[in-house]
């Protein structure tokens, strides 16, 4: 069989952290936390089950749980949203990501992706025919150059893809940004797919600027979400996506036969938990903390920290460590020093590579502080 992908290798998250386990280092490399969920959720999700809540949920997602993300969505970004057909629940946000591109893209449409961009995106656009238009966000600070952007729409361009805040980076979009894209989806129709799976990791008092906030860019979007990277359950691959009913229409088309549904006691457990906005309202304030405690025990190194406005990365420059590539540096840091890092190369295409590596700080406070202090010998 000739591959589809013939590119693309295991994804890096894997990868690093096999070595890190090889290695038994502490690994702040694939994006997930080293601490529980909450036990309020798991004896929700537990009396769900006792209840006998263990067959198919609807295809579209349980009504609870979408009248919850509704009331979640109203609350936080003053809109309204549609639960019953706007609000789809997924298995995750990665596969959000991919019915979305599924649903729109046919062979020869173009997509405007932004690089370092997660690394399914790409895979994403070319095993459904697309085309992928990189542009790169402008380090050091990874900010979207708009005219650059202007001057990569042809006739064929179908779609933007955005994640705010964004991985690796912890760059977030701004009202400006929002501005922007607004103007472009109106004067070129474009379909807009923002990733916004780290929504409540913002920090600094800054807003996130999601495209829920915007009519006139939502009435073109697929808007994605994840409860695991929120909530601490990524075991659970528990996402949604929301959309305007014309588009989930032709979204629930392909995600009927790509997963049919979602399980259903985690659903019932997660509307439930959803019930209580404190229950993510205060998450912005747990991971900053977690953020600053990190960036305070890094002082002393040799690590130069890029700002991280949001989501659960920290980006470190290591020129006064080492000149090597940073997919080397990640390697030894690895074997030598006992942590794993994620080398920022892998979310290029063509490996750019400023020598910046990414660290995720969603860790235990003692796991931070035991990472830092090997960081610090080197
Ligand atoms: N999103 C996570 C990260 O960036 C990884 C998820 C995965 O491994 N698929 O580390």
């Amino acid at each position: 069989m000739i591959s589809k992908l013939p590119n693309v290798g295991t994804t890096i998250f894997t990868v690093m952290s096999a070595l890190a386990a090889t290695h038994k280092a502490i690994n702040l490399s694939q994006g997930f936390p080293d601490y529980d969920c909450s036990d309020e959720l798991k004896s929700m999700v537990n009396q769900a089950m006792t209840e006998g809540h263990n067959q198919y949920a609807p295809m579209p997602g349980l009504p609870v749980l979408q009248t919850a993300i509704a009331d979640k969505i109203r609350l936080l970004y003053q809109q309204e949203v549609n639960p019953a057909t706007e609000i789809t629940i997924t298995p995750g946000g990665t596969y959000a990501i991919f019915t979305a591109i599924a649903t729109c893209i046919r062979p020869g449409d173009e997509v405007i992706v932004f690089e370092p961009a997660y690394d399914s995106y790409i895979p994403n656009i070319l095993v459904n025919g697309g085309t992928p238009v990189i542009i790169p966000l402008v380090y050091p600070d990874y900010h979207i150059d708009w005219d650059l952007v202007r001057s990569k729409i042809t006739p064929r361009t179908k779609m933007i893809m955005l994640n705010t805040p964004h991985n690796p980076t912890g760059s977030i979009l701004k009202e400006t940004d929002m501005q922007e894209l607004e103007k472009l989806v109106e004067k070129y129709d474009l379909l807009v797919l923002s990733d916004e799976v780290y929504e409540h990791l913002v920090y600094d008092g800054a807003s996130h600027q999601s495209m829920l906030r915007y009519p006139g860019i939502f009435k073109n979007s697929f808007v994605t979400f994840s409860f695991g990277k929120v909530f601490h359950i990524t075991g659970w691959k528990m996402g949604y996506c929301v959309a305007p009913a014309h588009l989930m229409s032709e979204y629930r088309k392909v995600h009927q036969y790509l997963c049919f549904s979602v399980n259903t006691p985690m659903q019932y457990g997660l509307a439930k938990f959803l019930e209580n906005p404190q229950h993510y309202l205060e998450l912005p304030a747990f991971f900053q903390r977690k953020r600053d405690l990190f960036l305070r025990l890094m002082e002393g190194s040799k690590f130069t920290p890029l700002p991280s406005a949001g989501s659960y990365f920290q980006l470190m420059k290591y020129d006064k460590i080492s000149a090597e590539a940073d997919k080397d540096f990640v390697i030894r840091l690895t074997k030598e020093a006992g942590v794993a890092a994620i080398p920022v190369s892998a979310f290029y295409q063509e490996g750019e590579d400023n020598r910046v590596i990414r660290f995720c700080f969603a860790k235990k406070d003692e796991t931070l502080i035991a990472a830092a202090e090997r960081l610090n010998r080197i």
